[in-house]
Protein backbone atom coordinates (compact mmCIF):
# COMPACT_ATOMS: atom_id res chain seq x y z
CA UNK A 1 0.00 0.00 0.00
CA UNK A 2 3.23 2.53 1.36
CA UNK A 3 4.49 1.02 -2.12
CA UNK A 4 1.53 2.56 -4.38
CA UNK A 5 1.08 5.67 -2.66
CA UNK A 6 4.76 6.57 -2.90
CA UNK A 7 4.54 5.64 -7.09
CA UNK A 8 1.16 8.01 -7.18
CA UNK A 9 3.46 10.87 -5.57
CA UNK A 10 6.64 10.19 -7.41
CA UNK A 11 3.98 10.30 -10.40
CA UNK A 12 2.17 13.70 -9.61
CA UNK A 13 5.55 15.16 -8.78
CA UNK A 14 7.49 14.13 -12.04
CA UNK A 15 4.24 15.33 -13.84
CA UNK A 16 4.20 18.87 -12.36
CA UNK A 17 7.59 19.00 -13.46
CA UNK A 18 10.13 21.89 -12.01
CA UNK A 19 10.78 25.40 -12.03
CA UNK A 20 13.85 27.70 -12.43
CA UNK A 21 12.75 29.78 -10.12
CA UNK A 22 13.32 27.12 -7.01
CA UNK A 23 9.97 26.43 -5.44
CA UNK A 24 11.06 24.75 -1.60
CA UNK A 25 10.47 21.15 -1.84
CA UNK A 26 9.62 18.25 1.28
CA UNK A 27 8.28 15.05 1.72
CA UNK A 28 7.03 13.20 4.71
CA UNK A 29 4.27 10.48 5.67
CA UNK A 30 1.28 11.19 7.93
CA UNK A 31 -1.98 9.52 7.38
CA UNK A 32 -0.47 6.64 6.46
CA UNK A 33 0.10 8.38 3.02
CA UNK A 34 3.00 10.06 1.43
CA UNK A 35 3.26 13.54 1.18
CA UNK A 36 4.78 16.26 -1.10
CA UNK A 37 4.92 20.03 -0.41
CA UNK A 38 6.19 22.67 -2.54
CA UNK A 39 6.21 25.91 -1.91
CA UNK A 40 7.43 28.86 -3.98
CA UNK A 41 8.66 30.70 -1.52
CA UNK A 42 10.02 31.17 2.38
CA UNK A 43 11.41 27.71 2.88
CA UNK A 44 10.38 27.95 6.53
CA UNK A 45 7.01 27.56 5.53
CA UNK A 46 7.46 23.94 4.78
CA UNK A 47 8.10 22.89 8.36
CA UNK A 48 4.55 24.76 9.54
CA UNK A 49 2.89 23.01 6.38
CA UNK A 50 4.36 19.35 8.01
CA UNK A 51 3.48 20.87 11.75
CA UNK A 52 -0.14 21.76 10.32
CA UNK A 53 -0.65 18.01 9.15
CA UNK A 54 0.79 16.48 11.74
CA UNK A 55 -1.17 18.34 14.31
CA UNK A 56 -4.53 16.95 12.05
CA UNK A 57 -3.51 14.14 12.13
CA UNK A 58 -3.67 13.60 15.71
CA UNK A 59 -6.60 15.56 16.34
CA UNK A 60 -8.66 12.83 13.32
CA UNK A 61 -6.96 9.72 13.21
CA UNK A 62 -9.22 6.67 13.86
CA UNK A 63 -6.28 4.36 15.65
CA UNK A 64 -4.16 7.11 17.33
CA UNK A 65 -5.23 6.47 20.96
CA UNK A 66 -4.44 10.10 22.01
CA UNK A 67 -6.54 11.63 19.06
CA UNK A 68 -10.01 13.13 19.96
CA UNK A 69 -11.48 11.20 16.87
CA UNK A 70 -10.30 7.77 19.47
CA UNK A 71 -11.37 9.49 22.33
CA UNK A 72 -15.03 10.16 21.00
CA UNK A 73 -15.46 7.13 19.29
CA UNK A 74 -14.49 5.34 22.58
CA UNK A 75 -15.96 6.88 25.18
CA UNK A 76 -19.33 8.18 23.12
CA UNK A 77 -18.51 11.32 23.50
CA UNK A 78 -16.17 14.07 23.94
CA UNK A 79 -15.38 18.02 24.23
CA UNK A 80 -13.47 18.57 20.77
CA UNK A 81 -11.03 21.36 19.53
CA UNK A 82 -12.67 23.81 17.30
CA UNK A 83 -10.71 22.17 14.24
CA UNK A 84 -12.49 18.66 14.91
CA UNK A 85 -15.79 20.32 15.19
CA UNK A 86 -15.31 22.33 12.16
CA UNK A 87 -14.43 18.88 10.08
CA UNK A 88 -16.90 16.99 11.46
CA UNK A 89 -19.83 19.62 10.63
CA UNK A 90 -18.37 19.74 6.81
CA UNK A 91 -18.47 16.12 6.86
CA UNK A 92 -22.05 16.35 8.35
CA UNK A 93 -23.23 19.08 5.87
CA UNK A 94 -21.81 16.98 2.75
CA UNK A 95 -23.08 13.61 4.08
CA UNK A 96 -26.73 15.13 3.76
CA UNK A 97 -25.96 16.64 0.10
CA UNK A 98 -24.76 13.47 -0.96
CA UNK A 99 -27.48 11.99 0.94
CA UNK A 100 -25.96 9.50 3.08
CA UNK A 101 -23.58 8.18 -0.25
CA UNK A 102 -20.49 9.90 2.30
CA UNK A 103 -21.27 9.28 5.56
CA UNK A 104 -18.80 10.01 8.12
CA UNK A 105 -20.75 7.29 10.53
CA UNK A 106 -19.48 4.30 8.53
CA UNK A 107 -16.67 3.36 10.82
CA UNK A 108 -18.49 0.46 12.28
CA UNK A 109 -18.84 -1.09 8.29
CA UNK A 110 -14.90 -0.39 7.48
CA UNK A 111 -13.88 -1.86 10.67
CA UNK A 112 -16.03 -4.99 9.97
CA UNK A 113 -14.99 -5.82 6.92
CA UNK A 114 -10.78 -5.64 8.58
CA UNK A 115 -10.15 -2.34 6.69
CA UNK A 116 -8.69 -0.06 9.72
CA UNK A 117 -6.36 -3.87 10.65
CA UNK A 118 -5.52 -5.17 7.60
CA UNK A 119 -6.86 -8.42 9.26
CA UNK A 120 -9.77 -8.42 6.71
CA UNK A 121 -13.15 -11.10 6.80
CA UNK A 122 -16.03 -10.64 5.20
CA UNK A 123 -19.01 -10.03 7.84
CA UNK A 124 -22.28 -12.13 7.72
CA UNK A 125 -25.20 -9.55 6.43
CA UNK A 126 -27.02 -9.81 9.22
CA UNK A 127 -24.06 -8.29 11.13
CA UNK A 128 -23.60 -5.75 8.79
CA UNK A 129 -27.60 -5.59 9.06
CA UNK A 130 -27.01 -4.81 12.83
CA UNK A 131 -24.68 -1.50 12.98
CA UNK A 132 -25.67 2.01 13.73
CA UNK A 133 -24.48 3.94 10.63
CA UNK A 134 -26.01 7.55 9.95
CA UNK A 135 -25.23 11.07 10.74
CA UNK A 136 -28.84 11.06 12.88
CA UNK A 137 -26.75 9.62 15.51
CA UNK A 138 -24.49 12.37 16.32
CA UNK A 139 -25.39 14.81 18.22
CA UNK A 140 -23.25 18.52 19.22
CA UNK A 141 -24.17 20.64 21.95
CA UNK A 142 -21.74 23.81 21.63
CA UNK A 143 -17.84 21.85 21.65
CA UNK A 144 -19.48 18.49 23.21
CA UNK A 145 -20.27 15.93 20.79
CA UNK A 146 -22.00 12.52 21.67
CA UNK A 147 -22.62 9.05 19.42
CA UNK A 148 -25.72 7.20 20.26
CA UNK A 149 -24.40 3.55 21.33
CA UNK A 150 -21.84 2.18 18.48
CA UNK A 151 -22.11 4.81 16.60
CA UNK A 152 -18.53 5.69 15.31
CA UNK A 153 -16.71 8.15 12.92
CA UNK A 154 -14.04 7.71 10.37
CA UNK A 155 -12.97 10.84 8.80
CA UNK A 156 -10.44 8.79 6.05
CA UNK A 157 -13.18 9.85 3.54
CA UNK A 158 -12.77 13.46 4.12
CA UNK A 159 -9.54 14.09 6.16
CA UNK A 160 -7.22 14.59 3.86
CA UNK A 161 -9.03 16.67 1.79
CA UNK A 162 -9.90 19.06 4.96
CA UNK A 163 -6.02 19.09 6.20
CA UNK A 164 -4.80 20.36 2.17
CA UNK A 165 -7.66 23.02 2.47
CA UNK A 166 -6.21 24.10 5.68
CA UNK A 167 -2.60 24.39 4.63
CA UNK A 168 -3.49 26.01 1.46
CA UNK A 169 -5.64 28.50 3.41
CA UNK A 170 -2.22 28.81 5.87
CA UNK A 171 0.05 29.90 3.05
CA UNK A 172 -2.51 32.04 0.85
CA UNK A 173 -2.77 34.29 3.91
CA UNK A 174 1.33 34.27 4.38
CA UNK A 175 0.96 35.68 0.94
CA UNK A 176 2.56 32.70 -1.16
CA UNK A 177 2.34 33.22 -4.42
CA UNK A 178 2.10 29.64 -5.41
CA UNK A 179 2.13 25.91 -3.85
CA UNK A 180 1.02 22.59 -4.91
CA UNK A 181 0.20 19.77 -1.90
CA UNK A 182 -0.07 16.21 -2.80
CA UNK A 183 -1.31 13.83 -0.22
CA UNK A 184 -1.71 10.26 -1.57
CA UNK A 185 -4.43 11.17 -4.17
CA UNK A 186 -5.28 14.39 -2.96
CA UNK A 187 -3.38 17.49 -4.75
CA UNK A 188 -4.09 20.74 -4.15
CA UNK A 189 -2.72 23.68 -6.08
CA UNK A 190 -2.69 27.58 -4.89
CA UNK A 191 -1.88 30.54 -7.60
CA UNK A 192 0.40 29.77 -10.42
CA UNK A 193 3.63 29.25 -11.03
CA UNK A 194 6.31 32.52 -11.09
CA UNK A 195 7.17 30.96 -14.66
CA UNK A 196 3.99 31.12 -15.93
CA UNK A 197 3.70 27.24 -16.22
CA UNK A 198 0.95 25.47 -15.83
CA UNK A 199 0.31 22.91 -13.33
CA UNK A 200 0.88 19.40 -14.84
CA UNK A 201 -1.07 16.49 -12.47
CA UNK A 202 -1.60 13.11 -13.72
CA UNK A 203 -4.90 10.89 -12.86
CA UNK A 204 -3.22 7.28 -12.02
CA UNK A 205 -4.61 4.39 -14.33
CA UNK A 206 -7.07 2.30 -11.99
CA UNK A 207 -5.01 -0.98 -13.78
CA UNK A 208 -1.16 0.45 -13.40
CA UNK A 209 -1.14 3.14 -10.81
CA UNK A 210 2.12 4.19 -11.31
CA UNK A 211 0.85 5.62 -14.78
CA UNK A 212 -1.13 8.40 -15.67
CA UNK A 213 -4.60 7.37 -17.46
CA UNK A 214 -4.96 11.31 -18.00
CA UNK A 215 -3.25 14.28 -17.54
CA UNK A 216 -4.35 17.69 -16.67
CA UNK A 217 -3.44 21.50 -17.59
CA UNK A 218 -4.23 24.21 -15.98
CA UNK A 219 -2.89 27.19 -13.74
CA UNK A 220 -4.46 28.73 -10.85
CA UNK A 221 -5.88 27.41 -7.72
CA UNK A 222 -7.56 23.97 -7.66
CA UNK A 223 -8.24 20.70 -5.93
CA UNK A 224 -8.27 17.59 -7.48
CA UNK A 225 -9.12 14.45 -5.53
CA UNK A 226 -9.40 10.67 -6.70
CA UNK A 227 -11.34 7.95 -4.70
CA UNK A 228 -10.98 4.73 -6.83
CA UNK A 229 -11.88 0.87 -5.79
CA UNK A 230 -7.99 0.03 -6.10
CA UNK A 231 -6.35 2.07 -3.97
CA UNK A 232 -7.34 -0.55 -1.19
CA UNK A 233 -8.54 -3.81 -1.52
CA UNK A 234 -8.10 -7.70 -0.86
CA UNK A 235 -8.98 -10.57 -2.84
CA UNK A 236 -11.07 -14.04 -1.97
CA UNK A 237 -12.36 -16.27 -3.94
CA UNK A 238 -11.39 -14.36 -6.72
CA UNK A 239 -13.25 -11.85 -5.78
CA UNK A 240 -12.10 -7.80 -5.33
CA UNK A 241 -13.56 -6.50 -1.95
CA UNK A 242 -12.45 -2.71 -1.92
CA UNK A 243 -12.45 0.20 0.50
CA UNK A 244 -14.93 2.35 -0.02
CA UNK A 245 -18.42 0.96 1.53
CA UNK A 246 -21.84 2.03 0.77
CA UNK A 247 -23.57 2.90 3.41
CA UNK A 248 -26.71 1.81 2.28
CA UNK A 249 -25.58 -1.61 2.08
CA UNK A 250 -22.38 -2.22 4.24
CA UNK A 251 -20.64 -3.53 1.68
CA UNK A 252 -17.91 -2.10 -0.88
CA UNK A 253 -19.90 0.19 -2.90
CA UNK A 254 -21.01 -1.99 -5.91
CA UNK A 255 -20.52 0.50 -8.99
CA UNK A 256 -19.56 0.34 -12.59
CA UNK A 257 -16.66 3.24 -11.65
CA UNK A 258 -13.24 2.42 -11.30
CA UNK A 259 -12.24 5.83 -10.45
CA UNK A 260 -13.29 9.22 -9.60
CA UNK A 261 -11.48 12.62 -9.49
CA UNK A 262 -13.40 15.70 -8.52
CA UNK A 263 -11.96 19.18 -9.44
CA UNK A 264 -13.28 21.94 -7.40
CA UNK A 265 -12.00 24.96 -5.37
CA UNK A 266 -12.14 23.37 -1.94
CA UNK A 267 -10.21 20.29 -1.01
CA UNK A 268 -12.66 19.04 1.60
CA UNK A 269 -15.66 19.28 -0.70
CA UNK A 270 -13.36 17.59 -3.40
CA UNK A 271 -12.66 14.36 -1.25
CA UNK A 272 -16.28 13.92 0.15
CA UNK A 273 -17.67 14.11 -3.37
CA UNK A 274 -15.17 12.03 -4.70
CA UNK A 275 -15.86 9.36 -2.28
CA UNK A 276 -19.88 9.93 -2.28
CA UNK A 277 -19.70 9.70 -6.37
CA UNK A 278 -17.71 6.68 -6.45
CA UNK A 279 -20.34 4.81 -4.22
CA UNK A 280 -23.32 6.44 -6.32
CA UNK A 281 -22.17 4.54 -9.62
CA UNK A 282 -21.42 6.74 -13.49
CA UNK A 283 -25.41 7.85 -13.60
CA UNK A 284 -26.37 9.09 -10.42
CA UNK A 285 -22.86 10.57 -9.82
CA UNK A 286 -23.42 12.79 -13.29
CA UNK A 287 -27.17 13.63 -12.37
CA UNK A 288 -25.90 14.68 -9.57
CA UNK A 289 -23.14 17.04 -11.11
CA UNK A 290 -25.93 18.20 -13.14
CA UNK A 291 -27.37 19.56 -10.16
CA UNK A 292 -24.47 20.96 -8.64
CA UNK A 293 -22.77 24.23 -9.96
CA UNK A 294 -19.20 23.65 -7.81
CA UNK A 295 -17.68 20.94 -9.07
CA UNK A 296 -16.16 19.31 -12.10
CA UNK A 297 -15.35 15.71 -12.59
CA UNK A 298 -13.53 12.93 -14.82
CA UNK A 299 -15.16 9.17 -14.52
CA UNK A 300 -13.05 6.13 -15.60
CA UNK A 301 -14.98 3.59 -15.71
CA UNK A 302 -15.23 -0.24 -15.50
CA UNK A 303 -15.34 -0.86 -19.78
CA UNK A 304 -11.93 1.61 -20.00
CA UNK A 305 -13.72 4.81 -21.06
CA UNK A 306 -13.60 8.20 -19.32
CA UNK A 307 -16.25 10.80 -19.15
CA UNK A 308 -14.90 14.58 -18.50
CA UNK A 309 -17.82 16.82 -17.51
CA UNK A 310 -17.96 19.92 -19.85
CA UNK A 311 -15.72 22.07 -17.24
CA UNK A 312 -12.94 19.62 -17.07
CA UNK A 313 -13.26 18.75 -20.53
CA UNK A 314 -10.88 21.63 -21.73
CA UNK A 315 -8.21 20.89 -18.91
CA UNK A 316 -7.70 16.53 -20.15
CA UNK A 317 -4.34 15.96 -22.44
CA UNK A 318 -2.62 12.85 -23.83
CA UNK A 319 -6.76 10.64 -23.82
CA UNK A 320 -9.60 9.48 -25.31
CA UNK A 321 -12.81 11.26 -23.54
CA UNK A 322 -16.06 11.46 -23.93
CA UNK A 323 -17.54 15.15 -22.97
CA UNK A 324 -20.66 15.12 -20.74
CA UNK A 325 -22.72 18.29 -20.87
CA UNK A 326 -25.46 19.62 -18.85
P1 LIG B 1 -11.42 8.16 -0.05
O1 LIG B 1 -10.10 7.53 -0.39
O2 LIG B 1 -11.36 9.61 0.21
O3 LIG B 1 -12.49 7.79 -1.00
O4 LIG B 1 -11.85 7.58 1.37
C1 LIG B 1 -11.96 6.21 1.62
C2 LIG B 1 -11.89 6.00 3.10
O5 LIG B 1 -13.01 6.65 3.73
C3 LIG B 1 -12.00 4.52 3.49
O6 LIG B 1 -10.72 3.94 3.66
C4 LIG B 1 -12.77 4.58 4.79
O7 LIG B 1 -11.91 4.88 5.87
C5 LIG B 1 -13.69 5.77 4.60
N1 LIG B 1 -14.96 5.43 3.91
C6 LIG B 1 -15.30 4.29 3.25
N2 LIG B 1 -16.53 4.40 2.73
C7 LIG B 1 -16.99 5.64 3.06
C8 LIG B 1 -18.21 6.33 2.82
N3 LIG B 1 -19.21 5.82 2.10
N4 LIG B 1 -18.33 7.59 3.34
C9 LIG B 1 -17.32 8.14 4.06
N5 LIG B 1 -16.16 7.54 4.32
C10 LIG B 1 -15.98 6.31 3.82
MG1 LIG C 1 -12.65 11.12 -0.12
Amino acid sequence: MKRFILLLAVLALLLTGCSSSGPAEGTLTAMDTYMSIRIWGEKRLLSEVSDMIYEMEGLFSVTDEGSEIYALNQNGTARVSPRTLDILEKAMTLSERTDGAFDPTVYPMVKAWGFTTGDYTIPESEVLAALSVGTEYIHTDGQIISLEEGVQLDLGGIAKGYTAQACIEMLDTCGIEAAILTLGGNVQTLGSKPNGEEWRIGIADPNAPSEAIVKLHFTGSMALVTSGGYQRYFEEGGIRYHHIIDPATGCPAETDLLSVTILTGDGTTADALSTALYVMGSDAALDFWRTSDDFEAVLILEDGSILATEGAAPLLYDCEFTTVSR
